[in-house]
């Protein structure tokens, strides 16, 4: 597969390649060019000169667009998804989804560019008026993680092209492909030549171009904290504007009056979907004592039910950790805490046998009697294992809940609507879900607080993070004599 730098497919400026492994067996799906600073500047330069285009059609223009790339994306669910399940490992039916949902957000900021209102406000002192407009940023580097390659590019581009900018898409160097096709399918939709790029290659090298590059206004990044600190030092230089999404370690707390069924559903849906690799993803699970036997005995039989597999085969419900990195970090994580004591509620690991023992599988995990000092209850456990903590009441729930330096996602089970408010005013996260597991829509901010990042995706919000805000003041005909000079 070749990269896309202003409409055309282009091999990188050196030699070099990555190729692409599919998780689920360890073959190589295909190579994709190892851009190199030279290619991020030439795709830097075209999105450049396509911002003068772009940014210049009216609203109406921008949105047909936005719509015709939604039915494109729509028309070819089927190969992008296939293509996403090898390049990233998930099930199909969850890829499906993922690109759907890619549409899904063009179609929203299509709807709702050209009918943001601005203001118009006479000054305190009467001489005058001032009007709030919105501008264009110019060029935006988003940069892509693996664990959701199409639905955050959707995130970024939909807003950012609504809003008149043009892109620098990285998409990270294990799922570059289904973001590439996406790419060409772009010019189809009438995009001007060059408003979005996607350029493989090292975060190291095409990432840093993004950085340092005095033409690049914005850089819209999802992946984790670390990378999220080198991104605001890197963007420091040229006080570029930021918006990070970062990592999380979303609690969920389930009180006594839950309708437990229901929360057994949501904290496997939460834990297990992506196979636990989600932002937002259910990685700390607090039940209030009187409750607590109940539930693990049903979940404890419903996380058993959950059939690993490669994700192209129908009967899989959850697919193989993305890389044998990331499958060695989970695996460290339940290691350390069981020598700190927790016990196997659903013993997972490793699995052998029909053919799984060559992809980077895992089986659900889920442990109780992890202690507090557990890697796993202060860190971001990005896999299918999941720490059960038993609390004494809704206040120990939230004060557990907030003591990590993460603050992304959370969810809160009761039928009392005065205590799920009470929680959600007081957890610290971007998100609080009532009896749902994280599930994110368009018309709804989302974005963390503390070290899960700042900044809003999606909704209003989302929109508002590609614009500068303009102010024009109009002083009225004959009533600024007052400004005059010298100062008496
Ligand atoms: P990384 O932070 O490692 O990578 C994200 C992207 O940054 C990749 O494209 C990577 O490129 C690039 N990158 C790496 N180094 C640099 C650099 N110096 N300058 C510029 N770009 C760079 O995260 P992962 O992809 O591993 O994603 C997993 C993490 O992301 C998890 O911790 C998860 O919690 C978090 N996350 C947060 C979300 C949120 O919305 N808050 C959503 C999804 C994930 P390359 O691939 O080439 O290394």
């Amino acid at each position: 597969m070749k990269m896309l730098i202003q409409g055309q497919l282009e091999d990188a400026q050196g030699a070099g390649v990555i190729q692409v492994a599919n998780p689920a067996t360890g073959e190589v799906v295909d190579s994709v060019p190892k851009g190199t600073r030279e290619d991020a500047k030439r795709a830097i330069d075209a999105a450049s000169d396509a911002f003068k285009v772009w940014s210049e059609k009216p609203s109406i223009e921008r949105s047909r667009v936005l719509l015709k790339i939604a039915e494109l994306v729509r028309s070819s669910v089927e190969d992008l998804a296939a293509t996403l399940t090898l390049e990233q490992g998930k099930p199909l039916g969850e890829a499906r989804s993922e690109v759907n949902s890619f549409a899904n957000t063009c179609e929203y900021y299509a709807g709702l560019i050209g009918r943001e209102r601005g203001a118009h406000t006479q000054f305190s002192t009467g001489e005058g008026f001032f009007i709030v407009t919105k501008r264009p940023l110019g060029v935006v580097g988003a940069i892509l993680p693996w664990n959701f390659p199409v639905s955050l590019m959707g995130w970024k581009l939909a807003p950012g092209l609504a809003a008149g900018n043009t892109f620098v898409v990285k998409p990270a160097s294990t799922t570059p492909m289904t973001d590439i096709k996406i790419g060409t399918l772009l010019a189809k939709a009438g995009l001007t030549p060059g408003a979005v790029n996607v350029v493989t290659g090292p975060g190291a090298v095409v990432g840093e171009e993004l950085l340092d590059n005095p033409k690049v206004a914005k850089i819209a990044f999802t992946g984790e904290t670390a990378t999220g600190r080198r991104i605001m030092e890197g963007s420091a230089k040229h006080i570029k504007r930021l918006t990070l999404e970062l990592g999380g370690s979303d609690p969920m707390i389930v009180c006594d009056d839950a309708d437990l069924a229901l929360a057994v559903e949501g904290a496997a849906w939460g834990r297990f979907r992506n196979c636990g690799q989600s932002c937002t993803s259910v990685k700390r699970l607090f039940l209030f004592e009187s409750i607590a036997d109940e539930f693990i005995k049903a979940f404890a039989e419903k996380v058993k039910t959950i059939r690993v597999g490669n994700g192209m085969e129908k009967s899989t419900h959850m697919g193989p950790v993305h890389t044998e990195e990331q499958r060695a970090k989970v695996e460290s994580m339940v290691e350390d805490a069981q020598n700190r004591g927790a016990k196997d509620l659903v013993k997972g690991g490793r699995p052998t046998g029909g053919g799984l023992e060559k992809g980077n599988f895992y089986t659900p995990t889920v442990l109780t009697g992890v202690g507090y000092d557990a890697q796993m209850a202060r860190e971001e456990c990005f896999g299918p294992a999941l720490p059960i903590f038993v609390v004494k009441d809704l206040e120990e729930g939230i004060e557990r809940a907030n003591d990590t330096p993460y603050g992304l996602g959370s969810s809160v089970w009761t039928k009392d609507v005065e205590r799920a408010y009470h929680a959600a005013e007081r957890i610290q996260a971007g998100t609080t879900w009532v009896n749902s597991p994280p599930i994110s829509r368009a018309e709804v901010p989302f974005g963390g607080f503390k070290q899960s990042g700042f900044g809003r995706e999606l909704g209003i919000e989302g929109l508002d993070h590609y614009y500068e805000t303009k102010s024009i003041q109009v002083l009225e005909y004959g009533k600024g004599k007052k400004w005059a000079f010298p100062i008496s």
